[in-house]
């Protein structure tokens, strides 16, 4: 789960982190008296959407100006027209996708004097299985471009779980970032708060870029990004609190509701599958026959009929579907199960996209049976290559 980077500020300033002081508001008429409780004489107004590169972002409607997501005022009035200016529009980065997210939210903070823009970063590492810290001393709106084009100026450390943060680890760091002199000490706090409030919240990434040296020479967090991990929410009731739903997919925010594990892609194939490596596999032999997913789906073990029914009425809702491949290899999960659901789901929702089922495993007859007397327009296929070949033919020709 994700968080805006007002919400994240506030989290950091409680763990004694330096950040700027800001107001969040919602609406065009609050801004003015949100940036008039800040003292100037820069204001940053800064749309709050879950994506990076708002900096570099753009407008889709000509009404909000052509300066991106992040923009600085010199004047409380000019800090409320920018505000206004955003509010309620679509901002277009190069982590949103070609439709942008809308900007319901806008965060006015005091605006720093920046001598330097460092990245720092912790995040789980999969390669050393450690939490581990991120720096550079490229830090800002290029960090794509830094890891792309050279990524030796990227350099990262990871921490021995049983040790836990030690001075040494942050000390290093403030080497690598070029630090000096009482920043050092600064940095060596900074990141054992940072690391603190990592592994207490049971986060999955945070992510501050830049993280600023200000032109008095203090270290300061000029923006954050927070990850938390899923399936530890349950036990971090404030975190679950600052859930902004209207940020997620409403697919995947469905599915969620009926714990499916579902993740939408770009594709034109809707998969239904049971089993996280099956619906890989799937994924893969459906690429191989070009072409391209449109999810991730694990229907899961002991899926009920209506959980299957839902399923298929999240794929369908995807306008970008062109056709439907359900790949069930039954163990736990009945085929006849299966079966049912997606006639339920077709009747309720009807198909306008050929559908191709391969089932397999225990309850197999049944299911056929199921899937035969309905009377739908239905493709049978006999293993997985079978299947992929014959969705992928019946969408692309
Ligand atoms: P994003 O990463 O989404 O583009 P940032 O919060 O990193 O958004 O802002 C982009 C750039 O705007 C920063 O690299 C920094 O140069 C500038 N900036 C952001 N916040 C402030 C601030 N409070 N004061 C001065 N400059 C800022
Ligand atoms: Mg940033």
């Amino acid at each position: 789960m994700n968080i805006h980077e007002y919400q994240a500020k506030s989290l950091l300033r409680d763990h004694g982190v330096p950040v700027s002081d800001g107001v969040a508001v919602t609406k065009a008429a609050d801004a003015k008296n949100a940036a008039g409780q800040l003292d100037g004489p820069l204001w940053v107004v800064k749309a709050q959407i879950h994506a990076g590169g708002r900096g570099k972002g753009s407008f889709k409607e000509a009404d909000a100006g052509d300066k991106g997501g992040v923009r600085l005022a010199k004047s409380v009035q000019e800090a409320a027209e920018e505000a206004k200016r955003m509010l309620g529009n679509t901002l277009v980065t190069h982590q949103t996708g070609p439709a942008g997210k809308q900007v319901n939210r806008i965060y006015i903070e005091d605006g720093s004097d920046i001598a330097r823009e460092l990245y720092l970063a912790i995040l789980v590492d999969r390669a050393t299985s450690r939490v581990g810290f991120v720096c550079s001393t490229e830090g800002g709106m290029d960090i794509e471009e830094v890891a792309a084009k050279t990524p030796a100026k990227i350099l990262s450390f990871d921490i021995d779980p049983a040790a836990g943060y030690q001075p040494y680890h942050g000390r290093r760091v403030a080497f690598a970032l070029g630090l000096e002199g009482a920043q050092v000490k600064q940095c060596v706090k900074l990141l054992a708060n940072l690391y603190d409030l990592f592994v207490s919240k049971d986060m999955e990434m945070l992510e501050i870029n830049p993280l600023v040296v200000t032109s008095s020479g203090d270290l300061k967090a000029l923006d954050a990004k927070m990850g938390f991990d899923g399936n530890a929410l349950y036990r971090h009731k404030d975190i679950s609190e600052l859930r902004d739903e209207t940020e997620e997919d409403p697919k995947e925010l469905a599915a969620s509701k009926y714990d499916l594990n579902y993740i939408a892609l770009d594709g034109e194939i809707g998969c239904m599958v049971n089993g996280a490596g099956l619906a890989m596999a799937t994924m893969d032999i459906i690429k191989l026959y070009g072409a391209e997913p449109a999810n991730f789906l694990d229907v899961g073990g002991g899926a009920t009929k209506e959980k299957v029914t839902e399923a298929f009425k999240i794929i369908t809702s995807d306008p970008n579907v062109k056709g439907i491949l359900v790949n069930i290899f039954g163990g736990i999960m009945r085929c006849d199960v299966i079966a049912e659901g997606v006639v339920a789901a077709v009747k309720e929702v009807g198909l306008e996209v050929p559908l191709v089922v391969r089932l397999e495993g225990t309850n197999v007859e049944k299911g056929k049976e199921i899937i035969n007397g309905s009377g739908l327009n239905v493709i049978a296929a006999h293993d997985l290559k079978d299947g992929a070949q014959k969705i992928v033919k019946a969408v692309k020709g």
